[in-house]
């Protein structure tokens, strides 16, 4: 396994299991780390999901039924398949009574637990899916792209076309509203950027990368930059991005078990499982080839809002979540759907790593809006 080792010593929170592989953690005297601390200082005062989170939810219920008198639908929400944003779906109908559009972008990855969640939802809610196809061909390019590139951020092909197919087809509809699954409860600890994480859509870094390591143009590929959605989508035209989970009790095992039972969706054994690429590139080609453990952010996530105990965290993490012969069947999956053959791909992941700073990029000017966001008090979770 190649270890992105830096020069300081090992350590691991005593609160939650990250540690410093990420290079940048920060810990205190008692031995929490910068994330816990984030948690219990910025995070939890104001994260609220008992009655004022109801009343909170009741008055952007009725502010989005209001603007949205007349027309189809009052919001979107983008649909994985995924529990957060399953549940964010059942949540907006049952909970709030909108009247959403159900809006999925087919990547070419879903797994067929993935389908079989989103028609059971569709079914069960009574509400209107739109699919929107990307073209594999492109798709495939872009990633194998990125691949070539050798930077830990492979999931931002993916990333991209959900998103920007998302607000791109919310403009072209002038629905204002834009629901996601995003939430405290299983996400308060943000992966660092160094994991991959990088902070947003950058059209820059796609263009760069694409441009020398693509094959074909991309025609059709959904990119909207991260400074035009937030910038000119969210600030000027007024587009507003709405996260009703935090404001509801949103325990991972109770949504799991409520949506199994009143829908029979599915559970998944974790997080981001429900696109085939994303378990392989979290399970396999992020920890062996960089050393990054995702699930190490997503534990702790469970640990500081106490849903799980670091014990458990320890063990699970002590392992891969799936076995070395389902893996191994996963590599050469992933090869045969990009068009490389088994040598072609292992060559790739031989190769020297790399980070975005190797290619042009405006992270900087990303950073800048991301700073300005907490200071505002609009972003809680930390980006480093
Ligand atoms: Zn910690």
């Amino acid at each position: 396994m190649t270890e992105k080792m830096n020069n300081r010593a090992y350590q691991i929170c005593l609160h939650c299991i990250m540690d410093t592989s990420d290079p940048n953690i920060v810990f205190d005297e008692r031995g929490w780390c910068d994330y816990c601390n984030n948690f219990e200082s910025t995070i939890q005062p104001n994260w609220h999901t008992d009655r004022t989170g109801e009343n909170a939810l009741e008055l952007l219920a009725c502010k989005i039924r209001q603007e949205g008198q007349g027309k189809d639908f009052d919001c979107i929400i983008g649909l994985s398949g995924g529990l957060d944003s399953s549940y964010a779906a059942y949540v907006v109908k049952e909970k709030m009574g909108l009247r959403p559009l159900l809006f999925h972008v087919d990547a070419g990855w879903n797994t067929d637990q993935a389908v079989g969640n989103i028609e059971k939802l569709v079914d069960g809610l009574g509400l209107d899916l739109y699919t929107e196809v990307i073209n594999w061909e492109e798709m495939k390019d872009l990633q194998v792209a990125f691949l070539r590139s050798q930077i830990p951020d492979q999931d931002l092909p993916q990333d991209a076309a959900f998103f920007s197919a998302l607000y791109r087809f919310a403009h072209k509809y002038k629905i204002k509203y834009v629901i996601t699954g995003s939430n405290y409860s299983t996400e308060c600890c943000r992966e660092p950027e160094e994991w991959g994480g990088y902070l947003g859509i950058d059209t820059l870094l796609f263009k760069d990368i694409h441009s020398r390591f693509g094959k074909r143009p991309l025609g059709s590929f959904p990119l909207v930059d991260i400074i035009v959605s937030k910038g000119f989508y969210q600030k000027i035209l007024g587009m507003k991005i709405a996260k009703p989970l935090n404001m509801v009790p949103f325990i991972k095992k109770n949504a799991e078990e409520e949506l199994a039972s009143r829908f029979g969706w599915q559970r998944f054994q974790h997080k981001h499982h429900e696109s085939r690429f994303t378990r392989f590139y979290e399970d396999y080609w992020l920890p062996r080839k960089f050393g990054f453990q995702k699930r190490r952010a997503h534990f702790s996530s469970l640990i500081m809002t106490g849903q799980m105990k670091r014990d458990q965290a320890l063990e699970r993490i002590s392992r891969p979540e799936m076995d070395e012969h389902f893996l191994r069947q996963e590599f050469e999956y992933v090869a045969s759907k990009l068009d490389l053959s088994v040598a072609e791909l292992q060559e790739i992941f031989d190769g020297k790593n790399k980070t975005y700073r190797d290619y042009r990029n405006k992270r900087w000017l990303i950073g800048l809006g991301t700073g300005v966001l907490r200071c505002l008090g609009m972003e809680k979770r930390f980006f480093r």
